[in-house]
């Protein structure tokens, strides 16, 4: 589906409670049967086959034809809607404009709130491109018998939200996080481009020393980046600062390879002021002089120690992380192919959320970590608390 502002409006309230019904479905069904979700809807079965119907006209669903029974499963269309209409009912979001990025696990679009005002939505997509990744090493999932596209691109959206938020309130030079739903996470637009596009600085030694600098303030607060490279550094227009973005990968300074993590972002680094600018410097930092004697983080406070506390759990670290690593060792071991079609009926259980109820809950405690609703209920969730 085009991400569509006008579709937001122009979905009835009836239409809405059906595509929540195949949403909460899908937690235990892959192919949610129509009459579950008229059950789930609460409405009558002849009006429910209609209202799907436009539905999935819209593409926000689809129909499958199963071996036992005909239903349907969430697209992500749906999915994109759900979460947009989330946001744009508590007024964090308003209209959609361009797409201005395809990452491979991420959709990029501008959009705007109600004063017009531009943000960044980025859309999760996991499992897009490498889901026989997770099919084969799905037994570290344990009871879940599956990891959903939708659920694992929600856990990735809940862990960046849960970083991007301690890092800014402890000034780091990150975008501004304003929401999150589902799959979706909605952040201030960096007036920007990416280090990669940037061929001259004014002094490639004094960006090259504060980027190192950053690293080191990291990893004084306990945590690394993971992913700390030319495409994740915003060059502010204005003013040169570089601001770091996308999270889902980061780690604390206490995980069992944070040192190769550490190493490697300085690395990344290295390397690309060397090639880019021609800029070397014997100068770089060291994992072990960033930490204390008994190998512990040395800042006044610690933000793995407060993601942890925040309602991400570490269960759901781990099992984005287990994912995260399936994926990287299914793209080094060769082809990569688009399974966006079939990702969908294989298996999945997927989370759903009663929408409403979030929405109002998260309005009485009028702040983004108020997440409880939005956390897992789904597959992993609840079940083998
Ligand atoms: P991915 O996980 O797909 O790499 P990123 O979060 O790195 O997603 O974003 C991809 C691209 O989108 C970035 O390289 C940048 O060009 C653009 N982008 C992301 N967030 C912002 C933002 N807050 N402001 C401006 N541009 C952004
Ligand atoms: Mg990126």
């Amino acid at each position: 589906m085009k991400l569509d502002a006008t579709d937001l409006r122009y979905v009835t309230p009836d239409e809405f409670r059906v595509l929540t019904a195949v949403e909460m479905g899908s937690k235990n069904h892959e192919v949610v049967p129509t009459v579950l979700i008229a059950q789930i809807s609460g409405l009558r079965n002849g009006g429910v086959n209609k209202l799907i119907g436009s539905l999935a006209k819209r593409n926000l669903v689809s129909k499958v034809q199963n071996a036992k029974y005909d239903g349907y499963r969430l697209t992500y269309g749906g999915y994109d809607f759900l979460a947009m209409r989330a946001m744009s009912k508590r007024d964090t979001m308003h209209s959609v404009g361009n797409q201005i990025g395809v990452g491979k696990e991420s959709d990029i679009y501008i959009v705007a709130d109600a004063e017009g005002k531009e943000l960044v939505l980025k859309l999760h997509r996991l499992g897009r491109i490498s889901f026989r990744a997770i099919k084969e090493k799905r037994d570290y999932l344990g009871k879940r018998k599956s990891a959903s596209w939708m659920y694992m691109s929600r856990l990735a959206a809940q862990k960046e939200w849960a970083f991007m938020k301690v890092l800014h309130e402890h000034n780091f030079p990150v975008p501004r996080p304003i929401d999150q739903a589902r799959h979706c996470l909605l952040m201030e637009f960096i007036d920007a481009y990416p280090l990669r596009q940037i061929s001259e600085v004014p002094s490639p030694g004094k960006l090259y020393s504060t980027l190192m600098d950053l690293i080191v303030r990291f990893a004084h607060a306990g945590l690394i980046h993971g992913d700390f490279n030319e495409f994740n550094i915003l060059i502010r227009r204005e003013t040169g600062e570089p601001i770091v973005i996308d999270f889902p990968q980061m780690v604390s300074t206490s995980h069992e390879n944070a040192e190769w993590y550490f190493n490697r972002d300085v690395e990344c680094i290295r390397t690309f002021f060397k090639r880019r600018f021609r800029y070397e410097s014997a100068l770089y930092p060291r994992f072990k002089s960033t930490l204390s004697e008994d190998g512990v983080a040395t800042g006044e406070f610690r933000l793995d120690v407060m993601v942890a506390a925040s309602g991400f759990k570490q269960k759901d670290m781990k099992i984005l992380e287990e994912y995260m690593e399936a994926v990287k060792s299914d793209d080094e071991g060769g082809e990569e192919e688009s399974e966006e079609e079939s990702s969908g009926d294989s298996g999945e259980e997927e989370d759903a959320e009663a929408d409403e109820e979030d929405e109002e809950t998260r309005q009485e405690d009028g702040e983004n970590d108020g997440e409880a609703p939005e956390v897992p209920r789904g597959p992993a969730g609840s079940e083998d608390e």
